[in-house]
């Protein structure tokens, strides 16, 4: 049999497949879980070679026993959770598909170390993986090359782990950031953690974005806007019924 042949005609069948999927708007999976966990896990080592890991050992632990609490409070479909320290002042975080997850060094500085805030952060991005809103946002985005690279594994495999860490930094959009918010507050709640600590840490941002524009980073710095994300947080606080320390209703 050609085989060359052969990969050319099942290409042809897959664009067409994906063309499908992507036209009829439907939930079908172009990335399967597998190819989901190896992109991931090839882009967390990208970026993560970009940014260096932090050397405090502490911060390190810190980041993985919050991580291991969250792991057991997120919902189904289960991944397998991997948090790690960037050493990195930016004020950030960002999430990668199969379930890498990084805190940057700033964000721990600028939340002073304080678990119940820590613990939002990562729950929001967890939520990001747990949703799909990292892989889904792949499968919109990199197009079709991408997925014939990840398919037949090309040598753009490399590229495309550097395109898609730039593309895990930018917001998720108005609904996806919403909803992490609201499940990182879940997955915080029912990991022992201070959920009202999610308002705080959004007023903080809000106070921090408006004294270091150009510092702040996009996680927290695009649409929604900070006043409606503070809103939405308090107004979730209020119909769950939760009483906490950050936030009293
Ligand atoms: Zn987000």
């Amino acid at each position: 049999m050609n085989v060359r042949r052969t990969n050319q005609l099942t290409g042809g069948v897959i664009v067409a497949l994906i063309a499908l999927a992507m036209t009829c708007g439907c939930q079908s999976r172009l990335i399967s879980r597998d190819q989901e966990i190896q992109l991931g896990r090839d882009a967390g080592d990208d970026f993560e070679h970009k940014h260096g890991r932090d050397t405090n050992a502490q911060r390190s632990a810190l980041v993985k026993s919050i991580g291991a609490n969250l792991e057991r409070a997120a919902e189904p479909p289960d991944y397998s959770y991997d948090y790690r320290v960037l050493g990195d002042d930016t004020t950030n975080a960002v999430a990668f598909p199969g379930g890498r997850i990084y805190i940057f060094r700033g964000m721990i500085k600028e939340l002073d170390g304080n678990r119940d805030k820590i613990a939002w952060i990562l729950a929001h991005e967890t939520a990001h993986v747990a949703r799909q809103h990292a892989v889904r946002r792949i499968e919109r985005q990199l197009g079709y090359e991408a997925i014939i690279a990840l398919i037949f594994k090309k040598e753009s495999a490399a590229r495309i782990a550097g395109a898609v860490g730039s593309l895990m930094l930018l917001d998720y959009g108005r609904d996806n950031e919403f909803e992490a918010d609201r499940m990182g507050m879940l997955y915080a709640h029912n990991a022992g953690y201070d959920p009202t600590a999610a308002v705080a840490v959004l007023e903080l941002f809000q106070e921090v974005q408006g004294r270091e524009p150009n510092d702040f980073e996009i996680m927290f710095a695009t649409h929604p806007g900070n006043k409606d994300r503070i809103n939405h947080a308090r107004g979730y606080i209020e119909k769950m019924g939760w009483r906490g320390d950050y936030y009293k209703p």
